[in-house]
């Protein structure tokens, strides 16, 4: 039942913003969701911006948020890291703000593609990309056994005209020349929601997975045994929707509609 939900997992882009603008009904179902003793966590799959950026552009549009609501694909993608290169060097193909954050998580990184300690590649959205780093990139993917990984699968950002390259554009762009595929660590794949579940003590049953992208977002929910709510602002329509193999338990024009259908089911 849509009512007896209380913790929403909301994609940012496409979903609750686009671009810098907020979607109309997302401050107002924000705060009932805290007001009857729930919590929403931003899952998202863009890793241009830390956590930190992200509680202040919120606030800028009258949103209160904290650590608490955030876990982001880079998030993710520390962990993994942590886990399985402990003291690894790390080649990053990504934002400063992303390198910040994997610092301050005491990952060793580097953007020298001539560095011999390198032992895994990870490629990620980015907005200072240059001609340079695509080629330093693809010589190390070409001339060493490395690992591969890469924050997010996304093909496409919306943004205020319509839409960016967004991470798995660049890799298959990469890809044309290495045939190296990434392993992806976002959406679909499901350490986010989990990683969620685990830290705010509500049942999967009591979790909402809400985006605007079949291939990310509901997928992930699918994956995860969590129930999912589409909303028609981003990418996906309601016809590809219904025609999905793993379409969602829901379907709203906006977060507006959901907000309205969840407080008086
Ligand atoms: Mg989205």
């Amino acid at each position: 039942m849509l009512r007896d939900k209380k913790l929403f997992l909301l994609d940012i882009d496409g979903t609750v913003c686009i671009g810098q603008r907020l979607i109309s009904g997302t401050k107002e179902f924000l705060e009932a969701v805290k007001e009857c003793g729930g919590q929403f966590v931003f899952i998202t799959n863009n890793s241009t911006r830390s956590i930190d950026d992200y509680i202040l552009s919120f606030q800028k549009l009258g949103i209160m948020t904290d650590y608490s609501n955030f876990i982001t694909a880079s998030f993710a993608t520390v962990q993994y890291l942590k886990k399985n290169y402990s003291g690894k060097l790390i080649y990053v193909m990504g934002t400063k703000s992303l390198m910040r954050e994997l610092k301050r998580n005491k990952i060793r990184v580097t953007t020298d593609c001539m560095d011999p300690e390198i032992a895994c590649v990870l490629v990620s959205y980015d907005n200072q990309l240059t001609y340079e780093k695509i080629q330093d990139t693809c010589q190390i993917l070409s001339t060493r056994d490395v690992d591969y990984i890469a924050t997010n699968l996304d093909y496409v950002c919306p943004i205020e005209f319509g839409y960016d390259t967004d991470c798995g554009a660049i890799c298959q762009m990469i890809e044309h020349a290495v045939k190296k595929t990434p392993k992806y660590m976002g959406k679909p794949g499901t350490a986010m929601v989990e990683y969620a579940l685990k830290l705010n003590h509500y049942s999967k049953e009591k979790t909402l997975i809400v985006g605007d992208r079949l291939y990310t977002d509901i997928l992930c929910g699918h994956r995860a045994g969590v129930e999912t709510a589409l909303v028609l602002t981003g990418e996906a329509t309601r016809e590809e929707a219904e025609q999905c193999e793993y379409g969602p338990d829901y379907i709203f024009r906006s977060v507006e509609e959901l907000y309205q259908k969840w407080l008086n089911q």
